[in-house]
């Protein structure tokens, strides 16, 4: 399997180059990993009137040939062919060929004819069709494999059907060339085909039960190496990396949790609670995932978590992607603690540079015990005395990249914890985060009332602004959303600022109060604004998504998003988490063109249907797709060449479960029925770029 393309027959050397330039196919085996895309099932004969249902899909049909004529001279000629079976009439149409085609073609013979049907002007035609008498047709294929081309391939003779007759030469010859390497106890426990039989079904099935049986095959093998890699990146983080011991839960945490939370905390939050608890205490550097739905308090979460530092003498840092936020939690953990003696700080691009010098010696002799900011922390400058914890909130933000410069602040690294602003789906929480542990808090705070959802089109604007008006009369306040993308950035102020004129000429002064955030500002006038309006001095927040993530306003009653079209699910259910968060009926209003893709709809209906943010999660992965929405830095980890991260989650459960199991009981993989598996482990680590920086 190791053998040069070229050495394939039908192949040679001019054939394999294009292959190797073309797709990336090397060797035989990396054909025998050139994976369909899709399959054609010969056996069965569409009609004429079917063919809207499979516009665009390549289809096969049996008629006659009714009447035959060129069209045009020169080099707009062409040959066309009205073709009939029992349901209606097609036209089949030769640019090329044309001589050659006429003398196959006779009326009133039955033929089979496949291609891709277009509809134009009404009518369906089929340009270059294959078409062959239905009398000499070979009808011992079920499916056939569709496979990927290219413009240089098919040049060189290998459109699908030239793949195709590779693929199928090569799976004549691998019997007893492609050893099994999962272990036969995995094989049973999930009936998988073995993996010889595998790659010859997915290139060479009889019906779909077998592409079936072939695929989650091949995916369980890769998605085991993978989560089988996840987990020796974690265990050897564990053993490589010791971590400090934060010995006592200490008489800061106890003092603020007997007497200084506000609140109850939710079971969701003690359990959590206690899962970071355990990981501080037992030596190794802790690598934890928080995950929680907007509003969930997770904020409370990590500054308890900061307390266990202070209380065993450690600093902790909090880190926020943006400036609002990080002054935002700065205040809140500021009033939360006062009654404490314990010092907070801030750091932000806009901190003084005065301000700075102190903080940066306070920092170093040991003087700050939590320090709370943006990217600004991860300036060389800053210096701690002993950092233990750092706490990064909002990670999509963040580069796998920044969280390691957070290690290099200290000899030994701190703690990390990391909390998601939105729930990331189960599946890619297991893949991407699959080296870290993971808490959920899957509990909301009680007495939050469901916020309700409304879809508006542009026309019903009047309607809206009753709504405000109803809503600011109750003493509430509401937010007004403008998207900001940094393609139409221009355009997109413009949309803002004439917005921002058109409502303070609806509300106008002195009976309505507005605040305007946006990016352009100054970061104190940002703040002064965002003050203004969190302390109530204002009755409307005309923003930017500046405001998306963490801000905290829970007087706030209504969320206005326009052009919500413009926003993915998982940033409206972000930017809709701002309000709901006091104990008041709230609202969050889409506003909308007319005019909406079926992608642009399923994302309104999605957001008017739930306030899960699991399940929103969910759709957004199908939506997206895992690349989209971890970002390109972090899918570069994993290469699944089959798996579909949206629709395979029980595949993905299991095989993490197989790996973990794998684990346990046979950490090493030195058993002999692991034997395969860890010789295939090893070359599949080795084909990974990341994996040398990490062992
Ligand atoms: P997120 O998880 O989105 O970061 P926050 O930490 O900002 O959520 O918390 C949202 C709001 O809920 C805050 O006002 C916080 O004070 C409040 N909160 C947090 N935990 C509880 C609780 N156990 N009971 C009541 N309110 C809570
Ligand atoms: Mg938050």
């Amino acid at each position: 399997m190791h053998t040069p393309i070229e050495y394939l027959k039908g192949v040679g050397a001019e054939r394999g180059n294009a292959l190797r330039m073309e797709a990336g196919i090397d060797k035989m085996w990396d054909l025998l990993n050139y994976f369909p895309f899709r399959y054609v099932d010969r056996s069965r004969y569409i009609k004429i009137v079917e063919l809207p249902a499979y516009e665009g899909q390549s289809v096969q049909l049996k008629g006659v040939i009714t009447g035959l004529h060129e069209i045009g001279t020169g080099r707009s000629k062409r040959l066309q062919a009205r073709f009939q079976d029992s349901s209606g009439t097609l036209d089949l149409v030769w640019f090329k060929g044309i001589k050659w085609i006429k003398d196959k073609i006779k009326p009133g013979v039955l033929f089979r004819v496949y291609g891709k049907p277009t509809q134009f002007n009404s009518s369906w035609n089929i340009a270059h069709p294959e078409i062959t008498p239905f009398a000499s047709v070979e009808h011992e294929k079920g499916l056939q494999a569709v496979y990927n081309s290219t413009d240089k391939l098919t040049k060189k003779g290998l459109h699908s059907k030239g793949i195709e007759k590779l693929t199928l030469q090569l799976v004549s010859i691998i019997h007893g060339k492609i050893p099994e390497i999962l272990p036969k106890s995995i094989i049973h426990q999930y009936n998988l085909l073995s993996r010889e039989e595998a790659y010859q079904r997915i290139h060479a099935p009889r019906h779909f039960q077998d592409v079936e049986k072939a695929q989650i095959r091949i995916k369980f093998e890769e998605l085991l190496l993978l989560q089988l890699e996840l987990l020796l990146r974690k265990n050897i983080n564990i053993q490589k990396t010791s971590g400090y011991i934060f010995e006592k839960t200490g008489s800061f945490f106890d003092d603020f949790y007997s007497h200084h939370i506000p609140f109850e905390l939710t079971n969701a939050q003690k359990r959590v609670t206690k899962e970071i608890r355990k990981d501080l205490r037992s030596g190794h550097q802790m690598n934890r995932l928080l995950q929680g739905d907007v509003g969930s308090g997770k904020t409370l979460v990590a500054l308890l978590s900061m307390l266990f530092g202070v209380g065993n003498d450690f600093q902790s840092a909090l880190m926020a992607p943006t400036e609002i936020l990080a002054q935002q939690h700065f205040k809140t953990i500021e009033k939360l603690l006062a009654p404490l003696n314990v010092r907070v700080a801030l750091l932000t691009g806009s901190t003084k540079k005065s301000e700075r010098e102190t903080l940066f010696h306070d920092l170093a002799e040991g003087k700050v015990h939590i320090l709370i900011g943006t990217h600004a922390l991860l300036e060389p400058k800053v210096q701690f005395k002993n950092l233990g914890l750092v706490v990064i909130d909002e990670q999509h933000r963040f580069g796998v990249a920044q969280r390691a410069k957070l290690w290099r602040k200290n000899k030994k690294p701190p703690h990390i914890l990391v909390m998601t602003a939105t729930p990331i789906p189960r599946t890619l929480a297991m893949t991407f985060y699959g080296d870290l542990d993971v808490s959920v808090i899957d509990e909301l705070p009680p007495g939050r009332k469901p916020i309700t959802t409304l879809h508006f089109f542009e026309q019903s604007r009047l309607k809206v602004f009753e709504l405000m008006k109803k809503e600011i009369a109750l003493g509430r306040q509401v937010y007004i959303v403008y998207p900001l993308i940094q393609e139409s950035e221009t355009m997109d102020y413009k949309n803002l600022l004439e917005g921002y004129e058109a409502i303070s000429r609806s509300f106008p002064r002195p009976d309505y109060q507005i605040s305007i955030v946006h990016g352009q500002m100054k970061p104190e006038d940002k703040a002064f604004e965002m003050d203004q309006f969190a302390k109530e001095n204002t009755h409307i927040m005309v923003a930017t998504t500046v405001i998306e993530v963490g801000v905290n306003v829970p007087n706030a009653s209504l969320m206005i998003i326009e052009s919500a079209e413009r926003f993915g699910l998982s940033q409206l259910h972000q930017l809709r988490g701002r309000v709901g968060r006091g104990a008041d009926k709230s609202y969050c209003i889409l506003m909308t063109g007319e005019k909406l893709s079926q992608e642009g709809k399923r994302r309104m209906q999605t957001m008017v249907s739930t306030n899960d943010g699991f399940k929103i999660a969910e759709v957004d992965l199908e939506i997206r797709g895992p690349g989209d929405i971890m970002g390109t830095q972090q899918s570069g980890i994993m290469n699944l060449k089959l798996t579909n991260l949206a629709r395979d989650g029980q595949l993905v459960s299991a095989a993490r479960q197989s790996a973990k199991d794998l684990m346990t009981k046979d950490p090493l993989l030195n058993q002999v029925e692991n034997q395969l598996l860890k010789i295939a482990l090893k070359s599949y680590l080795k084909s990974k770029p990341n994996w040398s920086k990490i062992s």
